[in-house]
């Protein structure tokens, strides 16, 4: 196995795989931009290296920066934690030239299911149901043939899309063309790739995924996680299990889950995220070749360290977990963000005092301390709470108590935010969708 990883990120995922490193021995390097020399993530690890001034194209995404970092560290792996380059295949296939081991899946794997139309492609080959859809659309013509096949509503997505950006939806056909030309130039802008095509628009779905684990031969699907608190296509709140599924229609899912993951001869961990319909019909929307923010729910209700399976996973080692697992109790996640309440909008800034909670079924990731500043270069995630039980209410009255002990001054929070969400009598009662924070 290999011994030193360097973690291509920053914030509270670099911390989690600095520990994961800890628990299995390895050493870890910790690489960092001039804006993050003072972060927990630089402190905790057993070495570090400077990659960059603040800008992420000049340090979190230089690739020679922290290739060059791995060379004089002498690290033999790197893993990518998420956002950055965790699901850059040229990243990855440039790690492996240069003979360290990437702590993901394999890069062609990372291409085809990193474009959204290939990815629907081989989930379709595989038997999963799919969002009804199209490939990419290059002419008008197809797009006007498309909405009479699949009907309107429908959702212009970028093929090489994330982070919930660039979507439209087209609800009337006169729509259709200037649509589909903005959603281009903004694909073009923001992804570097214009490529678009289009998706039947679901109206009231709820976003399920199923966290997946493949060794390149056999795979396992560990339980489902609900996702559908969503801000602007961002997920806010995540629980597992979801409340959505009865066992005929979960043991479906994640059937489905099992036999796609084992098809692509996936080996990693990774997630297959699905939109359940009002009628519980569940289709495939994308595929996330990487740990997810929301991993942590999985590893309360499983008891597994997902960090530490992908790792053993990246050397070679064969899945070990038995096949059917069954989740215990219930979990639920908060993200706390520094941003604007109303706007949205990030608030970085001093962080002038700070209690983070405890307490028995309490986890919180963070890499925030008292009179951190949290820079404004990167993504506005301070803290991830997560609350456990043996069931849902326990986890909710667990997750109150501990927002009730967050204290973060100096910046904006969302924390307001999440206590309006606990409290509300549809979400207590688990009859949300993904709108519910429109709504709310
Ligand atoms: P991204 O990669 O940008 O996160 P996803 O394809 O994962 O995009 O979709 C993000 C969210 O957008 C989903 O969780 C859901 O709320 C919404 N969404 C995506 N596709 C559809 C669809 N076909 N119908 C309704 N909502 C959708």
């Amino acid at each position: 196995m290999f011994k030193k990883v360097l973690i291509a990120n920053r914030g509270e995922i670099a911390l989690r795989v600095i520990r994961a490193c800890r628990d299995l021995g390895l050493r870890s390097v910790a690489v960092h931009s001039t804006a993050d020399a003072d972060a927990l993530h630089v402190r905790f690890a057993d070495e570090k290296v400077c990659i960059g001034p603040p800008p992420s194209r000049q340090s979190y995404l230089n690739i020679p920066a922290l290739i060059s970092a791995a060379e004089v560290t002498g690290a033999d792996a790197i893993h990518p934690g998420y956002g950055f380059l965790a699901e850059n295949a040229e990243f990855a296939e440039v790690v492996q030239k240069c003979g360290l081991t990437w702590i993901g899946p394999q890069p062609h794997v990372m291409r085809t299911m990193g474009d959204k139309v290939s990815a629907r492609q081989a989930m379709e080959a595989a038997g999963v149901p799919v969002v009804p859809g199209t490939p990419i659309i290059e002419t008008d013509r197809q797009a006007e043939e498309a909405i009479e096949r699949i009907g309107l509503p429908v959702i212009i997505k970028a093929t090489g899309g994330g982070g919930g950006r660039g979507m439209k939806i087209v609800d009337e056909p006169r729509r259709l063309l200037t649509q589909l030309a903005a959603a281009r130039s903004e694909a073009q802008a923001g992804f570097n790739n214009p490529a678009v095509y289009l998706e039947r628009y679901i109206g009231r779905p709820r976003h399920i995924e199923v966290q997946v684990l493949g060794d390149g031969q056999s795979a396992i699907a560990l339980g489902e996680r609900e996702c559908s608190i969503q801000r602007r296509h961002q997920k806010l709140i995540e629980e597992a299990p979801s409340v959505a599924l009865d066992d005929a229609r979960r043991v479906e899912l994640l059937r489905a889950a099992r036999k796609a993951t084992a098809a692509i001869g996936y080996r990693t961990v990774g997630t297959l995220e699905f939109l359940l319909d009002e009628n519980k019909q569940f289709f495939f929307i994308e595929m996330n070749t990487r740990i997810q923010v929301e991993h942590t729910v999985t590893e309360a209700v499983f008891g597994v360290d997902l960090v530490r399976e992908q790792m053993r996973l990246a050397a070679g080692d064969p899945l070990h977990l038995p096949a059917e697992m069954r989740p215990r109790g219930h979990a639920i996640e908060l993200r706390i963000n520094a941003e604007d309440p109303v706007t949205f909008a990030p608030s970085p800034g001093t962080i002038t005092a700070l209690n983070l909670p405890g307490g028995i079924g309490i986890r919180v990731d963070t890499h925030i301390y008292a009179h951190y500043r949290v820079p404004p270069f990167y993504d506005s995630l301070l803290a991830k709470l997560i609350a456990h039980g043996d069931n849902r209410n326990v986890a909710l009255a667990r997750v109150r108590r501990a927002l009730d002990e967050v204290v973060v001054e100096g910046i904006k929070t969302n924390c307001d935010l999440h206590r309006r969400v606990l409290s509300h009598p549809d979400f207590i009662g688990g009859r949300f969708d993904t709108h519910f924070l429109e709504r709310l």
